[in-house]
């Protein structure tokens, strides 16, 4: 219930910080001319407010995962909660959704090995 508000957070929160920053430059930008001070007292305000944004988003995400080590525990997966999920040599990959999470919790992308040859990759080698 919790898991996928807390991962909408995480997904979002990186953007969200990005676009916050944008808007504070253009008007910090804009008072340059008019306030300079006031532009000041942006930058320095957008610098310290690293000091909260960072370590908010490093915590979220280190729940998120606790959140998810614990579901993975119980043999499910932590994204849709089925019970079909296998072990794999990057973490633990879900047959419904598709989604691998590694050891620590965290989605990983994965790319799918095929074994079959398609037409863009090299013939093998004749020795
Ligand atoms: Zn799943």
């Amino acid at each position: 219930m919790f898991r996928p508000t807390l991962h909408a957070f995480n997904k979002r929160f990186a953007i969200a910080v990005f676009i916050g920053y944008i808007g504070l430059f253009s008007v910090s930008f804009l008072l340059m001319f008019v306030f300079p001070i006031g532009s000041l007292a942006i930058v320095v305000l957008a610098i310290f407010g690293l000091l909260i944004v960072v370590p908010v988003g490093a915590g979220a995400r280190a729940w998120e995962e606790g959140l998810n080590r614990r579901v993975m525990r119980r043999g499910l997966c932590p994204s849709c909660g089925e019970s079909t999920v296998i072990e794999t040599s990057t973490g633990v990959r879900c047959l419904s959704c598709g989604l691998t999470h590694d050891q620590r919790g965290a989605i990983v992308i994965v790319r799918e090995e095929s074994d079959e040859t398609d037409a863009t990759s090299p013939p093998p080698r004749e020795q």
